[in-house]
């Protein structure tokens, strides 16, 4: 049990949890604004996840920690419902609880995942959206939403240069949903900023919200005015159709030779002494010098008959992947800072 919890403490405070959680989804995901970090997010979502294991009677199917984005019941978009759902990630905030993943996928699939090792990307810190081809075609551009159901945001994407109107190559599925992240790079968020600041204009918090605002504009005009950017790194396909890779690392590569931007510095491990070798070098040395924001490493099992085998824990967290978090990034809380002055 949590030490510092019996049981009617416990149930007082993951209410309390919940409410100051539930608010500040609320303030991300939907407003574009939040009144937290990231981190101190991070530390009240943990915190609530402890006491739910603790105490199975306090669980809740509508809890924060049971939810994926939010809901998008009151937005002015046309809603447009996922293929299959798009799911959030667990995080292991070290090396420790990277291994404790390993360890937990490995009771379930044994030794199968060292044939084809982990593919590490970047977690680049914009907003998920799906992008679905039929032909080659580019139809429908929507936000993860709840994952189930997101908004239709088609004409914001096409707006987007990074986003191709038509498929590459030819050995694409005639469906395929194409999944990745739409977000800003640091020089193009701090011009719109002065722009806005400028204008009189509310600034925004950070690229990843100023993106996710920016994406959701009533006006495709004015989503064009935005410096967004896109890279793809998942997919989903109607029923089973042949594909012409078998593991995570060979969907990058289709992925850009179709003509979507694929995450850089990516690194295919062998070993988990690899993957923790790729995470240090990313947080040392490679995120001080990059473009855009990321919160961390995203480790996924290679082999996708794998992944299909592992599954996905209550329609949330796929038990294939996690990210791995780095500590806050500076840049951040300095930025957060501006906003509170503003
Ligand atoms: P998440 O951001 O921790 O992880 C899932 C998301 O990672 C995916 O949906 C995808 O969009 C993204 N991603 C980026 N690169 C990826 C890659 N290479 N492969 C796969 N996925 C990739 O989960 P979440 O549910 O989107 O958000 C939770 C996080 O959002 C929290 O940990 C917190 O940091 C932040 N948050 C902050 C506040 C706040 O008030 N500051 C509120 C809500 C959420």
């Amino acid at each position: 049990m949590t030490p510092a919890h019996d049981s009617s403490a416990a149930a007082g405070r993951a209410a309390e949890l919940r409410a100051l959680l539930a608010r500040a989804q609320h303030e991300y995901y939907v407003l574009d604004r939040p009144s937290l970090s990231d981190a101190e997010y991070d530390k009240l979502f943990r915190e609530l996840q402890a006491i739910e294991r603790d105490h199975p009677e306090l669980r809740d199917a509508d809890s924060p920690t049971a939810r994926v984005g939010a809901d998008v019941g009151d937005s002015h978009l046309a809603k447009h419902t996922h293929l299959v759902p798009m799911a959030s990630l667990d995080n292991a905030f070290d090396e420790a609880e990277l291994q404790e993943w390993d360890q937990r996928l490995r009771r379930l699939v044994g030794d199968a995942v060292d044939k084809d090792g982990y593919c590490c990307e970047l977690k680049i810190d914009g907003a998920a959206v799906s992008l679905t081809y039929v032909n080659g075609e580019l139809k429908i551009g929507a936000t993860r939403g709840n994952g189930r159901v997101g908004e239709d945001v088609t004409a914001n994407l096409r707006t987007i240069a990074d986003v191709p109107r038509r498929l590459e190559g030819k050995d694409w599925p005639e469906t395929i949903e194409i999944r990745g992240e739409v977000y800003m790079e640091f020089d193009g968020f701090e011009r719109m900023n002065r722009e806005r600041a400028a204008a009189g204009a509310p600034v925004f918090a950070n690229p990843r919200n100023s993106a996710a605002g920016a994406l959701r504009q009533k006006d495709p005009r004015e989503t064009a005015k935005k410096p967004l950017r896109f890279l793809g790194y998942a997919f989903a396909v109607p029923g089973n159709p042949s594909l012409p890779f078998t593991t995570q690392w060979e969907l990058l590569e289709s992925l850009a030779s179709w003509g979507i931007p694929t995450p850089p510095h990516r690194r295919h491990c062998p070993t988990l002494d690899a993957v923790h070798a790729w995470a240090r070098e990313i947080e040392n040395t490679i995120r001080p010098e990059l473009p855009f924001a990321i919160d961390g490493g995203v480790v996924k099992v290679n082999r996708l008959t794998l992944q299909t085998e592992l599954g996905v824990v209550g329609g949330r967290i796929p038990r294939w992947a996690v990210a791995r978090k780095f500590a806050p990034d500076i840049a951040e809380t300095k930025l957060l800072d501006i906003e509170v002055q503003v």
